[in-house]
């Protein structure tokens, strides 16, 4: 018999940006484990190319466009995926952008984009989710930070400041509604291998420096983050809420620095 406590089997989960990256892998996580799941993203095509392939595999996914950045899209969204799956149990917002520059040269059309999406994107997608929740009295939503999170790298900093800012929601929506039954937690992946970053990681100077001072000694790959969004989305979780789970080979367990060691 299959261990109950870490089951999301039979869950409704609606995924923001879940065609691609740590999205898509977490979709796929869900799915091969018996949940029912809706992704959404701003393109359609690589929505159906997602979709496509977790169908051919067997598992249940959907999928429909919606950029977050557009409150009326997330309105329409959220009323659509409950008409498709009845309810929500799990909320994931993954969706997120960056722009990589130093900080006296971003505008503010440059901060609006990057923080409409990771920010009031991910703020009015757990407002309007939330509000069904309370109306069931159950649910749990898992917002995607980043080690930005825990301490700001240099040349993102509006994209910085947002995951500051989800980290706030995270704690600050986990106090509201735990009287609704419902728990709120993060998950800050470390440095990831996706098409967001994998400019980035060609370069070999970045690939010495993560081998420096990453203790697993390796970049995070997609599916890396499946295991611990299982835990905060299921039973396992149960006492936990308002929380920030780094799933960073370690990273942020301390400073390394090239003192040699005998
Ligand atoms: P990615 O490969 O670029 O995927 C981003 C996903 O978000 C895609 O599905 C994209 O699809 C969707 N998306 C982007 N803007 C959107 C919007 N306005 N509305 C709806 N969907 C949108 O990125 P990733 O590396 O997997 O990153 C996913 C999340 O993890 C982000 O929040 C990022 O900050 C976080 N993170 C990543 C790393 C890393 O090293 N990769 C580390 C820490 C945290 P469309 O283009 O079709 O919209």
């Amino acid at each position: 018999m299959s261990d109950q406590l870490f089951s999301v089997s039979g869950q409704h989960i609606l995924i923001t940006g879940g065609s691609r990256g740590i999205g898509r892998a977490i979709a796929e996580g869900f799915a091969a484990r018996g949940a029912k799941v809706l992704i959404c993203s701003r393109s359609q095509e690589s929505i159906d190319a997602a979709v496509n392939e977790m169908q051919e595999a067997g598992m249940s996914v959907s999928g429909m466009t919606c950029d977050v950045s557009d409150p009326e899209q997330i309105k329409s969204t959220v009323a659509a995926a409950i008409d498709q799956m009845e309810h929500i149990d799990t909320l994931i917002n993954v969706a997120g952008v960056n722009r990589r520059q130093r900080a006296e040269t971003f505008t503010a059309a440059d901060y609006d984009f990057v923080l409409d999406t990771n920010l009031r994107g991910a703020f009015l997608m757990s407002l309007e989710v939330g509000r069904h929740m309370i109306e069931r009295r159950s649910g749990t939503q898992i917002n995607i930070e980043s080690l930005n999170t825990w301490m700001p790298l240099k040349g993102v900093l509006p994209y910085a400041m947002s995951k500051f800012g989800m980290q706030g929601m995270t704690r600050g929506l986990a106090l509201e509604w735990g009287r609704h039954g419902i728990r709120v937690n993060s998950l800050a992946p470390g440095f990831v291998l996706t098409d967001l970053t994998k400019k980035l990681w060609s370069d070999p100077a970045m690939q010495a420096w993560n081998a420096a001072n990453s203790p697993l000694g390796r970049l995070g790959q997609p599916d890396d983050m499946i295991g611990t969004a299982i835990f905060l989305a299921s039973k396992a979780s149960a006492f936990m809420t308002g929380q920030t789970l780094y799933v960073d080979g370690g990273f942020s367990s301390g400073w390394s620095w090239p003192i040699p060691l005998s």
